[in-house]
């Protein structure tokens, strides 16, 4: 949009002579608070915490800006330039290569835009960021919040301490659960506590499968709690909550929001490779705030400032069920993908899986690329033609893990897309060619993490298939070890 200012107040105007795309203008004038203004509730709940676009607002643009001429609405740059540099305020992109420009329908000019958040819809030179400067809506918080009836394992309890401590004190802290310690549990407390002071609390993930399969636990332990389930398409985007489970994406909407914030799967597709989620999840925690970050897997610059008390932490060293975690075995395997371009497989490789089959023990089998699995299955169906593979652009992915939970498929190869999330009760893991670059320390304890998770089979075997051990595998195998050693110091393993 297009501004002119009179009388200390942003004008939209295309047609005055000193009008410009809000970009332009170097300080914008907010008009005070008139405390007589009939505000529209709808508006309010829609805007409270968020900074959106004129498109995402079905309202007329004068209503919008009577609220904003009485100091209930605000307008902030789209892009922002520091001298010449543009900066977008949504995604935090600063990038050239990023930016480009269109001929602009709003305001009739070629403007600059950010391609960024383009998925989000399009910040341009004339686009402001419309967000919410009135009072906060009423919620009505129950007496008894939560209806959650479980019981929390040692550990469990130690780290919910902590969030809740975490939450009450404005603080930063970081969850470290091995997979299968039960980490959605160690929220409830801290949800409650937040919720019973009045405070807005989200849970951010990069996956909608996360947000989906958290929304009705949630809301079961929540039942008089508004859930708000974000995620692309959802339909709860109007609804203003106090409990908000989003995509990382979706926090791009969203702006000094919530008093508290729970970064699950902080290092997971996409968050470490997309600067502008973490840029977004810093804009949507209200200044001060806290911020809890969930993984099994920190990255190694977490790692070291945890080690050197830099960075507030809580292990969960230790699964539900008390068993120590699985410990991967490396097996040799000698040149697997020359042998693979013959349409072999290693000897030893053979043999792993052909005892699976015959022992009648379900296995999953990780590949490094879709190309090598792909060549791999034919030679693998000849020990059971049901044997099936699965990738992240599979259409049938879905289908075929639900198979394999029916038992109705003895082995899945699959690349690293089935590395985190998925959780079937008796299995051993194999990963040919741990070597390969795309196996981090992260993904392969990730992919160790899915055996012996249940109570009645907690001791699944992991063997990493490889040529020339590195050190991510090294890594990996070290970071298992050591947590089970202090689930050991800690009394939280039985044996
Ligand atoms: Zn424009
Ligand atoms: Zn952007």
């Amino acid at each position: 949009m297009w501004f002119t200012i009179k009388d200390e107040i942003l004008l939209p105007s295309n047609t005055s002579e000193d009008s410009r795309p809000i970009s332009q203008i170097p300080a914008l004038p907010q008009p005070p608070l008139n405390p007589d203004y009939h505000y529209n509730r709808k508006l309010q709940q829609l805007l409270t915490g968020k900074q959106l676009l004129l498109n995402d607002i079905s309202f007329p643009l004068n209503e919008i800006q009577s609220h904003y001429e009485n100091g209930y609405v605000t307008y902030r740059q789209g892009i922002v330039y520091k001298g010449k540099q543009p900066a977008c305020a949504r995604c935090g992109n600063k990038e050239q290569q990023w930016f480009a420009y269109y001929p602009c329908a709003r305001c009739g000019e070629t403007c600059l835009y950010c391609r960024q958040c383009i998925m989000m819809g399009r910040i341009s030179g004339c686009t402001p960021l419309i967000g919410w400067n009135g009072p906060v809506p009423n919620t009505a918080i129950p007496l008894k919040i939560s209806q959650w009836q479980g019981t929390l394992s040692q550990g469990q309890l130690e780290a919910s301490n902590r969030v809740v401590e975490a939450i009450h004190q404005n603080q930063e802290h970081l969850v470290w659960a091995v997979c299968g310690a039960g980490k959605t549990e160690v929220l409830f407390a801290g949800i409650e506590a937040a919720l019973a002071a009045k405070k807005r609390i989200c849970i951010a993930t990069p996956r909608t499968d996360v947000v989906l399969e958290l929304t009705p636990r949630l809301k079961a332990a929540f039942p008089e709690i508004t859930v708000a389930s974000l995620y692309g398409g959802s339909e709860d985007r109007h609804l203003f909550a106090p409990l908000t489970i989003a995509t990382t994406h979706q926090l791009l909407r969203f702006y000094h929001a919530f008093d508290a914030l729970i970064l699950d799967e902080v290092d997971a597709f996409p968050f470490t490779v997309e600067e502008s989620l973490q840029h977004a999840a810093i804009q949507a925690r209200k200044p001060v705030s806290a911020m809890i970050y969930l993984t099994a897997t920190p990255n190694e610059k977490w790692q070291r400032e945890c080690r050197s008390g830099k960075r507030a932490f809580i292990t969960i060293p230790a699964r539900f069920h008390r068993h120590p975690l699985p410990v991967p075995e490396f097996v040799w395997c000698g040149n697997w993908r020359k042998q693979l371009q013959k349409s072999r497989l290693p000897a030893n490789v053979l043999r792993w899986i052909h005892e699976r089959i015959q022992a009648n023990k379900q296995a999953l089998v990780f590949f490094p690329h879709i190309s090598l699995m792909e060549t791999a299955l034919p030679i693998l169906r000849q020990f059971a033609p049901t044997i099936e593979a699965v990738h992240a652009e599979d259409p049938d992915r879905k289908e075929k893990v639900q198979k394999m939970r029916a038992k109705e498929i003895p082995l899945l190869l699959t690349t690293t897309i089935l590395e985190r999330g998925v959780t079937f009760p008796n299995i051993d893991v194999a990963v040919i060619g741990a070597e390969d670059t795309i196996f981090t320390e992260s993904a392969l304890v990730q992919i160790a993490g899915r055996a012996g998770r249940s109570k009645d089979h907690p001791n699944g075997k992991i063997t990493f298939f490889h040529y020339g051990k590195t050190d991510e595998m090294l890594k990996a195998r070290r970071q298992i070890i050591e947590m089970n050693r202090e689930g050991h110091k800690r009394g939280l393993l039985n044996h």
